[in-house]
C-alpha cells in the first residue's frame, strides 16, 4: 500500500521558515512555505530560506500550497520558490494572499501561480488531498488550521494558533470543526510547539486591552507605541484607544502603514478617514493629542523606533514625559537590541512600558494547557510536534504521551525527515536533504555558507594579505609585500617589526628552491599558503584569513596585479 509521506522542510528544531510537504503517489503539497531571521553568527545575511533542492526535483507533482496564516515565517519564503518554479495555485486566506500580492508585484511574480483566498470550513481540491479550512486564533487576524483528508485518512495541521475564546475580531476558534475530523479518526496532528515551555494558558488578546486602556488614560504626553506591523489586532486596539483618547495617529514604517492599508481594504479594520495624520503633522499637534505607531518591535537597527531611541530620527525627536508602549515580546536572538532601545529611550526621559508582565503583549501560541486541549479534542493516532526548537518538540512530544498517545506513535523529527504513514503505521524512513539558503536581500542572492565562513574567520582574527612578484625561475622579483587588517599583534611587537618578520618568513619559504621551482603557480600559491598559515599559528596562536597573491613576470595583466595596486599604497599604516 502506499504511504503518505509527510516531510518538513523548515520549521523543525528552530523557530521559523515553516514548509511542510505532504506526498501521497504522483501528488504533493505544500502547507506554508516561509523564512527565518538569521542568528547573530550569520553575518550580512537578512534572510533564511529552506533548501529547496528536493520541491524542484519533484516540481511535476507539486499540486499547490495551502497558507495557514499571513505571517513571513510561513508565507515569506514562496516569492523565492516561484522564482525557481511555478506552484499551480495557492489558497489562503484573504490577508496573506493581500500580502503576497503585493510581493508578486514588485518582484513580477504574478503569473507564477494563481492566488485563491478561502472562506472558513471551505474545502478545496489539491491532487489527491482535500484541504479544509479551519478558523483558529492566533496574533495575526485569517488565521486557519488545516483539516487535510488523504488517501489514507485525516490529518490535521494546527498552523500557528492559541484558544482565545474572546478573540477581538469576534472570530472564535471552531473546535466543532477539529472535533468532528476527530469522529471521522484523525490518523496525525501535527501541533505548533512554539509555547510548550510555558504552563496553563495564554491570556486573550482581549486582555491587552485593559492595559492599554490605562496607559493611555495616564499618559500627559505623546505615546509611541511599537508592535509587529502584522498583529493586526493589536494595531486595532492601539487605533481604537487613540479615538477613546481623542488622539491622532502617524503610522511609522513601510511595513506598518502597509498592513494598516491592506488589512483596512480586506475589512479586518476600520477607522475613519480623519484619524490618521502624516509623521509631518505630528509637531502640529499638542503632544497629548498624537500617537505614533511605529515599526522597530525588535530593535531592527534601521526601524524607525530603534532611530528616534538614539535620537537619529529627522522627524520625531523624544521629549522627556513621551510614553512608549513596547506591544511585542523579542523574539530570541533579540533580546539585545530590544535592550539596547529601550535603555536608550529611558535615557531620553521617556516613559517605556515593556516586558510580558506589563500587560501590554500577549503571546499568538498556545502554552501547554492550550496545546492539551488541542490533543484532546483531536485525539490523534500519531502526533508530530512542529513549530519549535528540538527541545520545545520534545516537551511538546512529552505532552502527547500525557494526553494518552503511544509513546511509540510520538514522532520528534528534524527538517529533511520523512514520516510515511498508511492507516495503521507510522515511521520515520529516510532522509532527504535539508538545508538551508542565506540571502543577502540588498543584493537579492543567494550567500554560500562559505562567504559567512570567511566573514566569521575575519571577524574572529583578521586578514592577512602577501604579495610577491616571481620570475620564471621563482625567484623573488619584487615583494613580498604584506598587508593587514583587524589582527591582533603578539604583545607589544609594533606593525612594522611584524611585517618584516613576515616578509623574511616569506622569503625563507620561497628560497626553498628545490621543493618550489616545479610547482605550478597555483601548487606555489598553496604552498606559501599552507606555510604561512602554520606560522602564523605558532607564532601568534591566531588563524587569520591568508591571501595570497603570487604574479609572474611576464604574466598578461602583471602589471594590473595586485602588486602594483598594493604597493602605491606605500607604507600607510597597516593594522
Ligand atoms: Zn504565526
Amino acid at each position: 500500500m502506499t504511504a503518505l509521506k509527510v516531510i518538513p522542510l523548515g520549521g523543525l528544531g528552530e523557530i521559523g521558515k515553516n514548509t511542510m510537504v505532504i506526498a501521497y503517489g504522483d501528488d504533493m503539497m505544500l502547507v506554508d512555505a516561509g523564512l527565518a531571521f538569521p542568528s547573530e553568527d550569520m553575518l550580512g545575511v537578512d534572510i533564511v530560506l529552506p533548501d529547496i533542492n528536493f520541491l524542484l526535483e519533484n516540481r511535476d507533482k507539486l499540486k499547490g500550497l495551502a497558507i495557514t496564516h499571513g505571517h513571513e515565517d510561513h508565507i515569506g519564503g514562496i516569492p523565492y520558490i516561484l522564482k525557481e518554479m511555478p506552484i499551480p495555485v495557492i489558497y489562503g486566506p484573504a490577508l496573506a494572499l493581500g500580502l503576497l500580492e503585493g510581493k508578486f508585484k514588485e518582484a513580477g511574480l504574478q503569473d507564477r501561480t494563481t492566488l485563491r483566498s478561502v472562506k472558513p470550513r471551505q474545502r478545496v481540491k489539491i491532487g489527491c488531498f482535500e484541504v479544509e479550512f479551519v478558523r483558529c486564533t492566533h496574533s495575526i487576524a485569517d488565521s486557519f488550521s488545516l483539516i487535510i483528508r488523504t488517501p489514507v485518512g485525516v490529518i490535521i495541521h494546527t498552523g500557528d494558533f492559541k484558544f482565545d475564546f474572546t478573540p477581538v475580531d469576534g472570530e472564535q476558534f471552531d473546535i466543532a470543526s477539529l472535533a468532528n475530523a476527530a469522529e471521522e479518526g484523525v490518523l496525525l496532528l501535527m501541533s505548533d510547539s512554539t509555547n510548550t515551555e510555558r504552563p496553563g494558558f495564554t491570556p486573550s488578546e482581549k486582555t491587552v486591552w485593559n492595559k492599554l486602556n490605562e496607559v493611555f488614560a495616564n499618559a500627559r504626553q505623546r505615546i509611541i507605541v511599537t508592535t509587529f506591523a502584522s498583529n493586526v489586532h493589536r494595531v486595532r486596539q492601539v487605533l481604537t484607544a487613540a479615538m477613546k483618547y481623542n488622539r491622532k495617529v502617524a503610522i511609522l514604517g513601510r511595513s506598518m502603514l502597509n498592513f494598516a492599508n491592506i488589512s483596512r481594504e480586506l475589512g479586518y479594520m476600520s477607522f475613519p478617514d480623519g484619524l490618521l495624520i502624516s509623521v509631518d503633522q505630528v509637531n502640529d499637534y499638542p503632544p497629548d493629542w498624537v500617537v505614533i505607531l511605529t515599526t522597530g518591535s525588535q530593535g531592527e537597527p534601521m526601524s524607525a523606533l530603534t532611530r528616534i531611541a538614539n535620537d537619529e530620527h529627522k522627524r520625531i525627536k523624544i521629549v522627556p514625559g513621551d510614553t512608549v508602549i513596547i506591544s511585542a515580546t523579542p523574539i530570541p536572538g533579540n533580546e539585545r537590541s530590544v535592550a539596547n532601545t529601550i535603555n536608550a529611550l529611558f535615557l531620553r526621559g521617556a516613559n517605556v512600558v515593556y516586558g510580558r508582565e506589563s500587560g501590554v503583549h500577549v503571546s499568538g501560541h498556545a502554552c501547554r494547557e492550550e496545546q492539551k486541549l488541542m490533543l484532546n479534542i483531536c485525539k490523534p493516532k500519531y502526533f508530530m510536534p512542529i513549530h519549535g526548537e528540538y527541545r520545545m518538540l520534545v516537551r511538546h512530544a512529552e505532552l502527547g504521551v500525557e494526553c494518552g498517545i503511544e509513546p511509540d506513535n510520538v514522532f520528534v523529527m528534524e527538517n529533511g525527515d520523512v514520516l510515511e504513514v498508511t492507516k495503521d503505521k507510522a515511521s520515520q524512513t529516510e532522509r532527504i536533504k535539508a538545508g538551508v539558503i542565506l540571502i543577502d536581500q540588498n543584493r537579492e542572492w543567494q550567500l554560500d555558507e562559505d562567504i559567512i565562513e570567511q566573514r566569521r574567520h575575519i571577524a574572529d582574527d583578521g586578514l592577512i594579505t602577501v604579495v610577491v612578484l616571481l620570475d620564471d625561475a621563482h625567484k623573488i622579483v619584487a615583494g613580498p609585500d604584506v598587508y593587514m587588517r583587524g589582527v591582533i599583534l603578539p604583545r607589544g611587537l609594533p606593525a612594522e617589526e611584524f611585517i618584516i618578520k613576515v616578509q623574511e618568513e616569506a622569503k625563507r619559504i620561497l628560497s626553498n628552491t628545490k621543493v618550489i621551482e616545479k610547482m605550478n603557480g597555483q601548487d606555489l600559491t598553496d604552498f606559501l599558503h599552507g606555510a604561512l598559515s602554520c606560522y602564523f599559528e605558532n607564532e601568534m596562536n591566531s588563524e587569520p584569513l591568508v591571501l595570497i597573491h603570487c604574479n609572474f613576470v611576464g604574466d598578461e595583466g602583471a602589471s594590473k596585479s595586485p602588486l602594483s595596486q598594493t604597493r602605491s599604497l606605500g607604507t600607510e599604516k597597516r593594522d
